[in-house]
C-alpha cells in the first residue's frame, strides 16, 4: 500500500508499504482523507525529539471499516469512522479521571505510531477496545467534514476547560483554522461576543463572513484601547491565543480584565527577546487555563457539534490534494494558503 514515510527530518517520501494484516481483536481502516496539522509540518520539516523514524505522519483521520477480527467487538465492516489518534493504558490516574489525553502511557499516531497519510490504518485490540473509533451516524457530512473532529476537540478540550457564560467577551488572536474552529466552539455554545485580533486583511475580511463579531489589525497599543472601547474600559473576559508566537502570550495578558481567564492550548515557539509579561497574572489574577490535546471524550463531544449541525467546517475546507502531493498541500499549511487543505487518500 501507498504511504508518505518521513524517513528524517526534512525526508518524505511516498514509498510502498507492506499491508498491514488485521488480527483476530483488531480492525483494519481503509483512510479515505487525512487533514494537514500544523504539527505535521514541524514534524516534517524540523522533526521533534520524540519522533521516532521512519514515520507516517499525519493524526486528523477519516475513513471506513473494511475488516474486522472475530473477536473485535463494537464495530462493523462498512462504517465510517473518525480515527481519535490516541491509544492509551485505561489504568492510569489520567485515564480513570477521563483525561485519556495526558495517560502515563499515551501513543499517539502520527508520532509514537503510524499515523494518517497512508492507505490503511490498523487498529491493534487497545484501541478497539479503547473506542477510539467514532462511528459517523450523520451521512451527510463528508469525509474531509469527519477529519476535523480532532482539531475541533482541542477547542473543546479548552473552551470546556475554561469559565464561559454566554456573556463573555472572548478574544482569539489569529484567525487561521484553529481561531475559527475556536470560534465555532464558542458560537456553538451561545458566546454572544467573539473577538478576532489578526494581522492579515483577507483572513480579517474572512473572519467577520464566518461569524466573528469584531475584527482587529494587530498594533498593539491601538488594540488594548479598542478592546476597552468595547468592553466597557475592562478588557476581555477570556483570551484564547491560536498563533505561536509569544507575542500573542503578552498581548492576551494586556487585554484581557482584570479576573479574566488566558486559554492556553497550543504550544508558544520560543522568539528570542519576547518576554511575557507574567508579572500580569499576578497583578490582573489572570487564570491561566492549559490543555493538551483531547480526549476520547471531547472527540466524541466535538462529532455531536458536527453531526448536529450546530457546527459547519465546509467553509474550511479550502484544498485537496493527492497522497503524492502531500508535499504541495504541506507548503498550502505553511504558507496560510486557505484555512486548511486535506489529503485524499
Ligand atoms: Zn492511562
Amino acid at each position: 500500500m501507498k504511504a508518505a514515510v518521513l524517513e528524517k527530518a526534512g525526508k518524505l517520501e511516498i514509498n510502498d508499504l507492506e499491508m498491514p494484516v488485521c488480527g483476530d481483536d483488531e480492525i483494519l481502516v481503509k483512510i479515505k482523507v487525512c487533514n494537514i496539522g500544523k504539527m505535521d509540518i514541524r514534524c516534517a520539516t524540523l522533526g521533534q525529539r520524540d519522533l521516532v523514524y521512519p514515520r507516517v505522519l499525519g493524526r486528523e483521520i477519516a475513513g471506513i471499516i473494511t475488516q474486522k477480527g472475530k473477536e473485535a467487538v463494537g464495530y462493523q465492516v462498512g462504517q465510517r469512522v473518525h480515527v481519535h489518534p490516541k491509544i492509551v493504558c485505561g489504568k492510569c490516574e489520567y485515564c480513570k479521571e477521563r483525561s485519556d489525553n495526558l495517560c502515563d502511557q499515551v501513543q499517539i499516531m502520527g508520532f509514537n505510531l503510524d499515523g494518517g497519510f497512508q492507505e490503511f490504518l490498523r487498529i491493534p485490540s487497545e484501541g478497539v477496545k479503547g473506542k477510539i473509533l467514532n462511528v459517523i451516524d450523520n451521512d451527510d457530512l463528508n469525509f474531509g467534514e469527519i477529519s476535523f473532529i480532532e482539531p475541533l476537540a482541542c477547542c473543546v478540550n479548552i473552551q470546556d476547560s475554561l469559565k464561559l457564560k454566554p456573556s463573555s467577551v472572548m478574544v482569539i488572536i489569529g484567525g487561521g483554522r484553529m481561531g475559527v474552529l475556536n470560534l465555532l466552539v464558542a458560537k456553538a455554545s451561545g458566546i454572544k461576543k467573539v473577538l478576532l485580533i489578526e494581522k492579515n486583511e483577507e483572513r480579517r475580511k474572512s473572519g467577520l463572513e464566518l461569524g466573528f463579531d469584531e475584527v482587529f489589525g494587530e498594533k498593539q497599543e491601538d488594540i488594548i484601547e479598542q478592546i476597552k472601547a468595547v468592553t466597557k474600559d475592562q478588557g476581555a473576559d477570556v483570551v484564547i491565543p491560536c498563533c505561536p508566537g509569544p507575542n500573542a502570550l503578552n498581548l492576551a495578558m494586556k487585554i484581557l480584565r482584570k479576573k479574566g481567564q488566558l486559554g492556553y492550548f497550543s504550544g508558544v515557539i520560543n522568539e528570542e527577546g519576547v518576554q511575557p509579561d507574567i508579572n500580569l497574572i499576578h497583578y490582573k489574577e489572570i487564570s491561566v487555563i492549559g490543555t493538551y490535546g483531547s480526549s476520547r471524550a471531547h472527540s466524541r463531544k466535538a462529532k455531536a457539534l458536527l453531526e448536529s449541525g450546530k457546527i459547519n467546517v465546509k467553509p474550511l475546507i479550502s484544498h485537496y490534494v493527492s497522497l503524492d502531493d502531500l508535499a504541495l498541500g504541506m507548503e498550502y499549511v505553511k504558507n496560510c494558503d486557505g484555512y486548511s487543505t486535506i489529503v485524499k487518500i
